[in-house]
């Protein structure tokens, strides 16, 4: 009894410090309308930037996938759970964004999480003296990774690259790995990745980029943040999520061969871990196809003028946007008890917006996290900003 009560009474106060987290339960597809507890609500708390998760071709493509592959892949890849769909997957990704990379592969893994626990692991590899360099800001699957690899962890400030060459310059290990988010999870920024990577030419470190937000989003075809700054390397090592903008679940990481051999040979994360199901593999073709073409252009000019519109509608005093260009758009509020207020009083009016605490952001800078989606109309948005506008004054 004494181990229970004393888990209790760690939830107990996390609740007293407003910072116990609660699921909801939706019970339709994600979507810029969902069903929660059999209310309606407006949801701006996706990270369906594309409206692709519910798009009636990804669901044909899945259940065709699901025909042809059945369910699950019965294995680990190195076994035997990797299919023809899988295989082809990869292929289509390393042409999606090998112009950016040099003799690139890809290899496509269950979660972005996973996929940064084996490229920080692996990359280090069994260089015991190598060095990992990572932007405060970092999402939490980047921090595991380096925490993981148990090499020795540089936090340099966020987008500090005089503090980032310092730390360089000092290090005396062999293989340096520099990893950073492109757009920032929470704040919705872009790393600036040519002075970045020009950085980490000149010190000999690998750069590895976490695209989770950006791929889909950014660039003209969707490739994501290497595209958008027209950035090529051989020592890039680009991870891009499909469970984001591309609709699905699933990440890939895209690099050198080299790299990626490396990774097949020696990240735990892939090798010990059962491959997804084959169909989502194949339905993840569709979601390339969708996002390098026509309507995934059409849905990235819709999203650009969604944040104009808020642009011009939001009449904020107290609380501060971020200068976000991305679908990401936080409004900081500070408190954690008037951000989880804020949040409760969109959710009565029906429009669910995510209302973020520490440990996810530094104290001090709870927020509302409003994500768009191309799935948002113009009067979806009118909604939201009337509201915010409101609210914000009471
Ligand atoms: C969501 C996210 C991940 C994890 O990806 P999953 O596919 O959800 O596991 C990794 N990095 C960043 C920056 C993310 O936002």
């Amino acid at each position: 009894m004494e181990l229970i009560a004393k888990l209790e009474q760690q939830l107990r106060a996390l609740d007293e410090r407003s910072l116990t987290r609660r699921r909801r339960t939706v019970e339709t597809p994600c979507g810029p309308r969902v069903t929660v507890d059999g209310r309606e609500l407006l949801a701006f708390c996706s990270n369906d930037y594309l409206g692709l998760a519910g798009h009636p071709r990804m669901v044909a493509a899945l259940r065709e996938g699901a025909a042809r592959y059945g369910v699950g892949s019965g294995g680990s890849h190195l076994i035997s759970g990797h299919s023809r769909a899988h295989a082809a997957l990869e292929e289509r990704l390393a042409e999606f964004v090998g112009a950016h990379l040099e003799s690139a592969r890809a290899l496509y893994f269950c979660t972005g999480y996973m996929a940064n626990l084996a490229v920080l692991t692996g990359l280090s590899g069994s260089d015991k003296s190598a060095e990992i360099f990572s932007e405060s800001l970092n999402h939490a699957s980047l921090i595991d990774g380096a925490r993981l690899s148990r090499v020795a962890v540089q936090v340099y400030p966020h987008a500090d690259l005089d503090a980032l060459a310092a730390l360089l310059a000092g290090s005396g290990s062999a293989t340096k790995i520099v990893v950073t988010d492109s757009v920032f999870s929470m704040d919705g920024n872009l790393a600036p990745l040519p002075a970045l990577l020009a950085l980490c030419e000149r010190h000999g470190a690998w750069l590895v980029v976490d695209d989770a937000h950006g791929f889909g989003t950014l660039g003209a075809h969707g490739r994501g943040a290497l595209e958008h700054f027209g950035l090529r390397s051989p020592h890039l090592v680009y991870m891009g999520t499909l469970s984001k903008a591309a609709g699905a679940a699933g990440a890939f990481v895209a690099a050198h061969r080299s790299v990626i051999e490396t990774l097949i040979q020696r990240a735990r994360p892939y090798i010990y871990t059962t491959a997804a199901a084959p169909a989502l593999a194949h339905a993840l073709l569709t979601s390339l196809e969708l996002i390098g073409g026509e309507e995934g252009a059409r849905r990235r000019a819709h999203l650009q003028q969604l944040l104009a519109q808020m642009d011009a509608g939001l009449r904020l005093r107290r609380w501060t946007r971020l200068p976000s260009r991305t679908p990401i758009q936080p409004l900081l509020i500070g408190a954690n008890d008037e951000t989880m207020r804020a949040g409760a009083a969109l959710y009565e009016q029906g429009l669910w917006v995510g209302a973020i605490r520490p440990p996810t952001v530094p104290p001090g800078t709870a927020r509302l996290r409003v994500t768009l989606s191309a799935g948002h109309s113009s009067a979806d948005v009118a909604r939201l900003v009337d509201a915010l506008n409101a609210l914000e004054r009471t």
